[in-house]
């Protein structure tokens, strides 16, 4: 069996789905093959996010979880932050990404859950498709001038299609979906320092009703923990947790892998894009990337239809996607990538002493920080507040970040 399209798309994740939205929404023909049973499910996010983006992506207010206290903990230091108003929230992920998907077949697309792509179909090097099999197991080949593949972490067709190997580092996250009858809804919690998340961090967000996502993600290969094991200690021992933990139960059980080596060399080739996580294209600051899987979708689902309809899908012409991407965000997730790897071997003394130096900077400055809009400003602001950081040996590390900042924007790295 064959089928055609214009605009084919791997993976029905945030990438995928905001890619059928914003090609459909320019009239060219749109499928997006789902391997799951449903859009949304299973879950293996947190769904932490920023209000400013879900009103910018035009994500409805019932979808998403205002926070008004963010509660960093090391091993021997707590810094909490104010919101008023919030800035951060937690999303109802299902609800989300089943919002994107509806909105994509409002705009045209054909979505195919329980459609699982296999192979890649190529010609004279260029990717003309790919097979899938359906939910009675037929094998159809689905053939489009382009294709995108959003396939989240797998980059299922980039790496049987020479886009680079797979993800050698990353971030292997566990998590319980609780409800948590005595958990304080507005607070979230970020948790460093070897007993509880080495190597990463643990995290407990609330989402409203009474749940709350209790998780913690390790960096691989950098430590080969499992996350698995910390969880249970977490509820139990952590002292500023326990109480609110009293009686909880898990509802959900959740897993999953978030690329941490920065964004893929490149994004594109003759007749494919890749998009989201398939791309490298979130945060590796705190491993966070459903705006950016959504942006980047968007993105990516323009670029296809425009090449479509100028009749040109060549590399050449995809590459748009490249610099618009780098334009906009690579500066930010380079340097939000350095960070990483510069906190990433803290040790437990290292987290006490940088929270120390967080409690001198504004909530507004750290919720800056973490959202990753780095600039100049910003560091200067820092810089500002804690004058002894450069005395203190963070001076190379500011030295590689202010170079970076200081690059050209769409510079391509
Ligand atoms: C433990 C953990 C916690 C996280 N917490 C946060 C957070 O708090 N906030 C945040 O913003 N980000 C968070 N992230 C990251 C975030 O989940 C991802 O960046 C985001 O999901 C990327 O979206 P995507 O569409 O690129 O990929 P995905 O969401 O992975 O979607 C890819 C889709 O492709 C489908 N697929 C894969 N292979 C095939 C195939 N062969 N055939 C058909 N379909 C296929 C998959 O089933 C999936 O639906 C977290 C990640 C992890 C692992």
């Amino acid at each position: 069996m064959t089928e055609e399209c214009d605009v084919l798309i791997v993976g029905g994740g945030p990438a995928g789905l905001a890619a059928a939205e914003a090609a459909s929404k320019l009239n060219v023909r749109v499928v997006v093959l789902e391997r799951q049973n449903e859009i949304g499910y299973p879950v293996h996010t947190s769904g932490g996010s920023w209000i400013s983006d879900m009103q910018a992506l035009g994500i409805p207010e019932n979808l998403y979880h205002p926070i008004t206290k963010v509660v960093f903990i090391s091993p021997n230091c707590a810094v909490p932050l104010d919101y008023h108003p919030a800035v951060a929230c937690v999303l109802d992920v299902r609800g989300v990404y089943q919002h994107l998907a509806g909105r994509a077949i409002a705009a045209g697309a054909s979505l195919r859950v329980r459609h699982t792509v296999e192979t890649a179909i190529q010609e004279n090097d260029r990717i003309m498709g790919v097979t899938a099999k359906n939910h009675v197991s037929e094998r159809i080949n689905f053939l489009a001038p382009v294709t995108i593949d959003a396939s989240g972490f797998s980059r299922h067709i980039g790496v049987r299609t020479g886009m680079g190997n797979a993800f050698h580092r990353y971030g292997y996250g566990a998590e319980y979906d609780m409800y948590a009858p005595h958990y304080p809804q507005d607070e979230l919690f970020l948790i460093m320092g070897n007993k509880y998340a080495p190597r990463g961090y643990a995290w407990a967000f609330p989402r409203g009703n009474g749940r709350v996502r209790l998780g913690v993600g390790v960096l691989h290969p950098d430590c080969d923990d499992d996350a698995r094991s910390y969880l249970d200690s977490i509820i139990h021992d952590l002292p500023q947790l326990s109480d609110k933990f009293k009686d909880a139960s898990p509802i959900e059980y959740h897993t999953g892998l978030f690329p941490s080596e920065g964004p893929i060399e490149r994004f594109s080739r003759d007749g494919l894009l890749l998009a989201g996580d398939a791309a490298g294209q979130g945060s590796t600051l705190v491993g966070e990337g459903i705006r950016f899987a959504i942006y980047s979708g968007r993105m990516a689902g323009i670029v296809a239809a425009e090449a479509v309809k100028a009749g040109d899908t060549s590399a050449v012409f995809l590459e748009r996607f490249d610099k618009q991407w780098r334009a906009r965000f690579g500066r930010d997730l380079d340097i939000a990538y350095i960070i990483n790897k510069h906190i990433a071997g803290y040790s437990d003394v290292q987290w006490d002493n940088a929270l120390h130096l967080m409690q001198r900077l504004t909530p507004t400055q750290v919720a800056q920080a973490l959202r990753g809009d780095f600039s100049v400003g910003l560091i200067m602001g820092i810089l500002a507040r804690n004058p002894g950081l450069v005395a203190t040996g963070g001076k190379k590390f500011l030295d590689v970040l202010l170079e970076r900042i200081n690059k050209p924007v769409g510079n391509i790295s």
